[in-house]
């Protein structure tokens, strides 16, 4: 049976837009898996590191894979992308976190759905709110009105 999860994207190395797109059509590829949807992209600030401005998005998906096939197809498409793990949150070519799977809720250092730090990530709360406002509380947006993010772009990814 099919679930619906979101996927947090991000990318802040090489160009980072391309990588996005074509991680969404990675998405779409997945084995009886559809991207539902697509939020703007987001241009923000990196939060605890240096580098680069990030390019952010959230994908809505509807997908037969459990929470860790889709973890590791997830992962197989950063690999693709060239990504690399020198330091913790060094910037990086492409980044795919599970944010939600259905109402799953999973504890291991593998896989922690819901994402632990989705909560506190206007990277992740701006683009989930616009796409799903029932999924971000008033509370949570209020709490990262600091961190910088815009808005860049509508419609940038076709698939
Ligand atoms: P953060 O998790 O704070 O966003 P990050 O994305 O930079 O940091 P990574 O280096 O991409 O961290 O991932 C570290 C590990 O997190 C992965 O090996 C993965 O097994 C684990 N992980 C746990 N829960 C999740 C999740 N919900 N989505 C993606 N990875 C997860
Ligand atoms: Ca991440
Ligand atoms: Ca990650």
């Amino acid at each position: 049976m099919n679930v619906g999860a979101w996927i947090g994207l991000g990318a802040n190395l090489g160009d980072a837009r391309a990588a996005l797109r074509v991680a969404v059509r990675a998405l779409a590829a997945l084995p009886g898996t559809r991207v539902l949807r697509v939020s703007s992209l987001y241009r923000s600030a990196p939060v605890d590191a240096g580098g680069p401005d990030y390019l952010n998005a959230v994908a809505e998906l509807d997908t037969p894979l459990a929470p860790l096939a889709l973890l590791h197809a997830l992962q197989s498409i950063e690999q693709a992308a060239g990504r690399e793990r020198p330091y913790r949150n060094a910037p990086r070519t492409l980044d795919l976190d599970l944010l939600l799977h259905g109402d799953e809720r999973l504890d291991s250092p593998e896989l922690t759905v819901p994402h632990p730090r989705m909560g506190e990530r206007a990277f992740v709360l701006l683009p989930l709110a616009e796409l799903a406002p029932g999924l971000v509380r008033a509370e949570q947006l209020a709490a990262v009105t600091g961190q910088r993010i815009e808005r860049v772009e509508q419609d940038w990814v076709g698939f």
